[in-house]
């Protein structure tokens, strides 16, 4: 494992985020880096953490479990009280099982996509004595085998949840569709924010809800210019590690 290849893409990465926000007429620090983990080994995961990285992302409630205990050992080790500040953001497709477990753990859900789960988020975090923060998972690109809901319902599961006590409705997420350039994302991040702007217009949500989650490696500078306030990166930041 490489500590300057890693500081070395990690800058890179923030430096990339910034000019996108420069060219869109934002501020850098309008735009949140949740660092992708899936799948790293944890030195490497602590390293990135040391370097200052304090939002990190996981897709499965099981690895997030693991690392969270891995990494809270290994940083007490190191760092006295630093775990403390990490956020933790469930990033993947998230069964109603689950909610109980990882809600301790996580500092914001990106995946919910049914009123279901999101009645299961509330009432999990009622029991813990807090509301939790949520975004609402869209299929944009109306992939059939894709996670998320249908543009077409979104409106309406907003005006649901919204209604709920123990979840906080921040903003919405999306994936784009597997492609070779970064601009094939663009119609579907553009979609997203049409879908967002009319939610506000709708007077749908709170005051909160401000977030879009748009972009990974390969496509996050597009999903900036197109208005994203969260970026979920892994590759471009472990690379060659
Ligand atoms: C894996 C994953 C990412 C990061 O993808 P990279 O291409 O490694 O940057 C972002 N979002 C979700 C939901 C993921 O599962």
């Amino acid at each position: 494992m490489s500590k300057t290849k890693l500081a070395d893409n990690l800058k890179r990465v923030r430096d990339r985020i910034a000019a996108a926000a420069v060219r869109a007429k934002r501020k850098p620090e309008s735009v949140r880096l949740v660092c992708v983990t899936k799948g790293r080994p944890d030195a490497a995961v602590a390293a990135a953490i040391e370097l200052g990285q304090i939002d990190l992302g996981e897709s499965r409630v099981q690895d997030l479990q693991t690392r969270v205990a891995k990494l809270s050992e290994y940083l007490t080790r190191r760092t006295s009280g630093l775990q403390l500040s990490l956020q933790w953001h469930m990033i993947g497709h998230l069964q109603r099982n689950k909610v109980k477990p990882l809600l301790p753990m996580v500092h914001m859900i990106h995946s919910v996509d049914t009123l279901r789960l999101a009645e299961s988020v509330d009432q999990a975090a009622g029991k813990g004595g807090r509301k939790m923060p949520l975004l609402l998972e869209v299929n944009c690109s109306e992939e059939p085998q894709k996670f998320g809901v249908a543009v077409g319902a979104v409106e309406c599961l907003v005006e649901q949840v919204a209604t709920l006590p123990n979840v906080e409705l921040r903003g919405l997420m999306t994936m784009a569709p597997h492609a070779d350039r970064a601009e094939d994302s663009r119609t579907c991040f553009a979609r997203l924010r049409e879908v967002f702007e009319d939610v506000v217009r709708a007077g749908r949500a709170g005051p909160g809800f401000r977030d879009l989650s748009m972009g990974m490696s390969q496509d996050f500078e597009v999903g900036i210019e197109e208005g994203a306030t969260i970026v979920r990166i892994g590759t471009a930041i472990f690379e060659g590690v």
